[in-house]
C-alpha cells in the first residue's frame, strides 16, 4: 500500500452531527443547509493543509489526517478539538442552536492489521461514540466489534421474541414505609436468549431503542401490566416504564388511552415511569404529550432520580406526582455522613416542598429500611421487601397483603376497595 509503504499512516474521523435531524425537522432546509455550512467551515478551519474533508450523507463527514507517523496522540487532538468546536452553539438567523456531534476514529497501522478497513473501524467507532459518548470522539477499538455482534445477537432475539409473544414480565412489590402497607408493583420486562438465560433489561432494552422495537414492545408492556393489574385489588396501582424512544412517534397518549380502554383498568391505577433523558430532548411536544396522559388519569414518576440532571426546573414545568431515588444511592447509604444520604434526604425534603410522592428503590438490607423510615421516605422498593416475580407469583403477596390490612383496620387506603368478589 502506498501510504505504508512511505512510512507513513492515516486515520479516518467519521463525524455525524448529533442534533442535525430535529433542528432540520422543527427548523427546516434553509436552518439545516446553513448549519451544515457553519459546521463545516468550523471543521476546516482545524484542518492543516495534508487534512482533507469529505460529506458523506445529509449529516455525515469524514476527514482523513495522513501522519508522517502513526502518531495516535496527534488523531485524539485532532478528534477531540472537531468534537469541541462542533459542541458550540451555532447562531443561525435569530435563533442559538446546539448541535454537538459524535466522532469515531480508527489509524492505519501500514501493516498487519489489513483486515481491518479503516472507514468500516471507524464507523463502529462513530456508533460506539453515538452510544455510549455522544458530543465526542471515540477511537476504534477491537472490543467494540464484540459487542456489535452481541448486539446484532439480542435484536435478532428480540424480533423472534415480538414475533413469538417470547416476552414475559415480573411485577416487583412497592410498600408504604411507614404502615408497610402494600401500594402496588412495578412492571418489569423480561427476555431470555435462546439457551433459556435471562438477558438484563439494560442491555436488550438500549437495543431495542436503538433499532427502532421499542414502540412495539413497550405496547407490548403496557399493555400485560394493566391486564393483569385489572385482576389485583383495587387500592394497587401498577407502574410501567416507558423509554424517552417511545414519545418518538408523537402518539404516547392516544395508545395509552386505548390500553387503558382495552384492558379496563382504572386509569388513576397506571403509573408511568419516565426518566429525565425524556425530558431535556424535545421539551414542548413531550410536555404537551405528558400533559394528555395525565389527563387521561395515570400519574407520572421521575424516575432513577438524582443520576441525571436533577434539575428543579423539571420538577415545576413537568407534571410530576412521584419521584423515584435511583438505587445507586442506596449503596453507601447507611455510612454515616455518606453523600449519598445527604442527597437522599435532600430529595426526601424536596418531595415534601413539592407535594411528590418519594419513593426508594433497591432497599436490601434493614438498616437502609430503617434510615428510610427515619427520613420519613414515602415508599419503599427491593429485594427485602421482595423480588421481582411472573405475575402468577404476584397473587401470594397480594393475599398477605390484604390480610394486613384486615389486621391493621381501619387503615387509610387509597382509593375505594372493591365490594364485588371478582377483581
Ligand atoms: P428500573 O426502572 O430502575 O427498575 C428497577 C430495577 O432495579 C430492576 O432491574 C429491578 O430488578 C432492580 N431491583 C429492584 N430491587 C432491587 C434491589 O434491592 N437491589 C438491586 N440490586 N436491584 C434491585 P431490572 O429488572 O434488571 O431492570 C433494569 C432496567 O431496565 C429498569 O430499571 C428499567 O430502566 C429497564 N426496564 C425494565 N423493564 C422495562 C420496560 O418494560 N420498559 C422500559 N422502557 N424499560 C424497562
Ligand atoms: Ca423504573
Ligand atoms: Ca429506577
Amino acid at each position: 500500500d502506498e501510504v505504508s509503504a512511505r512510512g507513513q499512516s492515516l486515520a479516518v474521523h467519521l463525524i455525524d452531527l448529533d442534533r442535525f435531524k430535529d433542528i432540520n425537522d422543527s427548523g427546516g432546509h434553509a436552518v439545516g443547509d446553513e448549519l451544515l455550512q457553519q459546521a463545516t467551515d468550523r471543521i476546516k478551519r482545524l484542518l492543516g493543509t495534508r487534512e482533507s474533508i469529505a460529506r458523506l450523507g445529509a449529516d455525515e463527514f469524514a476527514v482523513l489526517q495522513p501522519l508522517p507517523t502513526r502518531s495516535v496522540g496527534e488523531v485524539r487532538d485532532l478528534g477531540d478539538r472537531i468534537a469541541a468546536a462542533l459542541a458550540r452553539p451555532f447562531v443561525i438567523g435569530d435563533r442559538t442552536l446546539q448541535s454537538g456531534a459524535s466522532i469515531g476514529n480508527s489509524v492505519y497501522a501500514g501493516n498487519g492489521d489489513a483486515g481491518i478497513d479503516l472507514m468500516r473501524a471507524a464507523g463502529v467507532a462513530l456508533h460506539h461514540a453515538k452510544l455510549h459518548a455522544r458530543g465526542h470522539a471515540i477511537a476504534f477499538d477491537p472490543s467494540m466489534e464484540a459487542e456489535r455482534k452481541s448486539r446484532e445477537t439480542i435484536e435478532g432475539r428480540l424480533r423472534q421474541a415480538l414475533a413469538d409473544s417470547q416476552f414475559g414480565l415480573d411485577f416487583q412489590p412497592i410498600f408504604e414505609t411507614k404502615t408497610g402497607l402494600l401500594r402496588g408493583f412495578e412492571a418489569l420486562l423480561r427476555l431470555a436468549d435462546t439457551n433459556g438465560r435471562p438477558i438484563p433489561p439494560a442491555e436488550f432494552i438500549p437495543v431495542a431503542e436503538e433499532v427502532g422495537l421499542i414502540g412495539d414492545i413497550g405496547l407490548w408492556v403496557l399493555r400485560e401490566a394493566c391486564k393483569v393489574a385489572q385482576q389485583w385489588p383495587e387500592r394497587l396501582f401498577v407502574a410501567v416504564n416507558l423509554s424517552a424512544a417511545q414519545f418518538d412517534s408523537g402518539d404516547m397518549a392516544a395508545r395509552v388511552q386505548d390500553v387503558l380502554q382495552w384492558s379496563g383498568l382504572r386509569p388513576d391505577r397506571l403509573e408511568l415511569e419516565v426518566t429525565e433523558s425524556l425530558l431535556i430532548t424535545d421539551t414542548d411536544k413531550v410536555l404537551r404529550e405528558l400533559q394528555a396522559i395525565k389527563a387521561l388519569g395515570p400519574s407520572l414518576a421521575l424516575d432513577d432520580f438524582g443520576t441525571g440532571y436533577s434539575s428543579l426546573s423539571y420538577l415545576w414545568r413537568f407534571p410530576v406526582d412521584k419521584l423515584k431515588v435511583d438505587r445507586s444511592f442506596m449503596a453507601d447509604v447507611t455510612v454515616n455522613g455518606s453523600r449519598s444520604r445527604e442527597i437522599l434526604a435532600t430529595i426526601v425534603a424536596l418531595g415534601r416542598v413539592l407535594n411528590l410522592t418519594v419513593t426508594a428503590e433497591g432497599v436490601e438490607t434493614e438498616a437502609q429500611a430503617a434510615l428510610l423510615r427515619e427520613l420519613d421516605c414515602d415508599l419503599v422498593q427491593g429485594f427485602l421487601f421482595g423480588r421481582p416475580q411472573p405475575a402468577a407469583d404476584v397473587a401470594g403477596i397480594i393475599l398477605k397483603a390484604l390480610g394486613s390490612i384486615e389486621l391493621k383496620q381501619p387503615v387509610p387506603v387509597s382509593g375505594k376497595r372493591r365490594s364485588t368478589g371478582a377483581a
